[in-house]
């Protein structure tokens, strides 16, 4: 019997009440699945009792409740996973929303729970961070050049609205060179450079054409150090 759920009527049950409650007791313990049909019955008959009758439990009962979900989910991985997949497809925005909220609010565990990831799946993690830089030429750019900027200890920071407005306010052309930059073939370029302890922040920024880039990369001749300011 499932003791949990205490009928208020059970309380004040006179003798022939009880006994008729412990014989169905018995009667249930020798007939296992029996209690389950009875119960899928009255569901039948009285739908709005029988999910009034559910809600009242799960609330008495909620951490039962967890418990038991949690174990659903386990025995029907594909399933709730597919469920999961359906309702996203269909309410995408307030998924992307909940999403957004939730990794705000976890962004340490989850960051911890995806190195874990990565470190336990490599190959499908490089395949997955492959196909994120080829969707995002610019962003992936501009982490490279991030990191570069924090492992070598420099001050300020941009992101990728800072190199459209830079591309923006050089008309599109190369800051060395002038020459007009192709679509999206240009290379972001440390006026002063990292390593000579230049910035990372916009004002140290330049978008320039490949040639000139890796020409400067190699060294800082007179024609660059002239265009520095
Ligand atoms: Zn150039």
């Amino acid at each position: 019997m499932n003791d949990t759920t205490v009928d208020p009527d059970m309380e004040v049950l006179n003798e022939k009440g009880r006994r008729w409650r412990d014989a169905r007791c018995r009667y249930l313990e020798a007939h296992p699945g029996r209690q389950a049909e009875i119960d899928q019955r009255y569901r039948k008959a009285h739908p709005g009792r029988a999910a009034e009758n559910t809600r009242r439990w799960r609330e008495q009962n909620r951490e039962a409740e967890k418990v038991s979900q949690q174990r659903y989910r386990e025995e029907n991985r594909t399933k709730v996973r597919a469920a999961s997949h359906r309702w996203r497809e269909n309410n995408k925005e307030y998924a992307a929303e909940t999403d957004r909220i939730r990794n705000q609010n976890n962004r340490e565990s989850r960051a911890a729970y995806s190195r874990r990831w990565r470190l336990d799946n490599p190959g499908r993690a490089a395949e997955i961070t492959l196909h994120w830089r080829r969707e995002h030429p610019e962003e992936s750019a501009n982490m490279r050049r991030r990191r570069r900027a924090r492992e070598s200890q420099a001050i300020g920071t941009h992101t990728a609205a800072d190199i459209r407005l830079i591309h923006k306010n050089q008309k599109g052309r190369c800051w060395w060179c002038g020459k007009k930059l192709k679509g999206k073939q240009y290379h972001i370029d440390h006026r002063v450079p990292l390593a000579l302890g230049g910035s990372d922040s916009p004002e140290n920024l330049v978008v320039s054409c490949p040639q000139c880039n890796m020409r400067k990369r190699i060294k800082l001749p007179e024609e660059f150090v002239l265009r520095l300011f």
